[in-house]
């Protein structure tokens, strides 16, 4: 079972290589922004509570996450080929949630993926997204304060996925076919 975390700030790619990835390898996909930005399309009480901190460029609190992820987790039985973990975790306090849910169903994270993209590249994506996709987090100043939470709250995560020896750094800027065999060499040694 390969459990990966493809780890980045936002606009580093991690959606479009965990598409890439999930087709080679056969993995599934937890995208939490995904499920959040669903539960705000249908309605729901989650989504509506997910929509005032996504919309400021918040971060989701952590509890609420965790329990998100669990559940999604599960919803693909006990013997699946692995999930990529996309947009999450973003704290330490999930990171440490995350290890905890899988040791108490005997798995692990085998790697984290980190794609690193300078900020000024990253801009650029967000706000092409932006123009593209309509999200509405994607405008200039919602993505400046996503990029401060990412430096702030996220980016520690480096440190920590190298403290637990399961860190891989990849250059994010270039090809995309490139960036995508780097990372696939990392899964195939899994
Ligand atoms: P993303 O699509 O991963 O860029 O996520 C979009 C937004 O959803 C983020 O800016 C957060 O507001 C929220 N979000 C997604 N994943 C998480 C998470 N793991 N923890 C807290 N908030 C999250």
């Amino acid at each position: 079972m390969r459990n990966i975390v493809i780890f980045g700030a936002p606009g580093s790619g991690k959606g479009t290589q965990s598409d890439k990835l999930i087709d080679k390898y056969g993995l599934n996909h937890i995208s939490t922004g995904d499920v959040l930005r669903n539960e705000i399309k249908n309605g729901t009480e989650l989504g509506k509570t997910a929509k005032n901190y996504i919309d400021k460029g918040q971060l989701i609190p952590d509890e609420l996450m965790v329990d998100i992820l669990a559940s999604v987790y599960d919803s693909f039985g006990k013997d699946h080929k692995g999930v990529i973990f996309d947009g999450f975790p973003r704290t330490i306090a999930q990171a440490e949630a995350l290890k905890k849910m899988l040791a108490t169903r005997g798995h692990n994270v085998a790697a984290m993926i980190e794609l690193d993209v300078p900020e000024e590249e990253l801009m650029k994506r967000l706000i092409l997204r932006g123009q593209q996709s309509g999200r509405s987090d994607d405008n200039e100043e919602t993505i400046k304060k996503r990029l401060d939470v990412y430096h702030g709250q996220t980016a520690p995560l480096i440190d920590w996925y190298k403290r637990e020896g399961i860190h891989s750094h990849i250059q994010g800027l270039g090809e995309l076919d490139r960036i995508f065999a780097d990372i696939c060499a990392v899964v195939d040694r899994l």
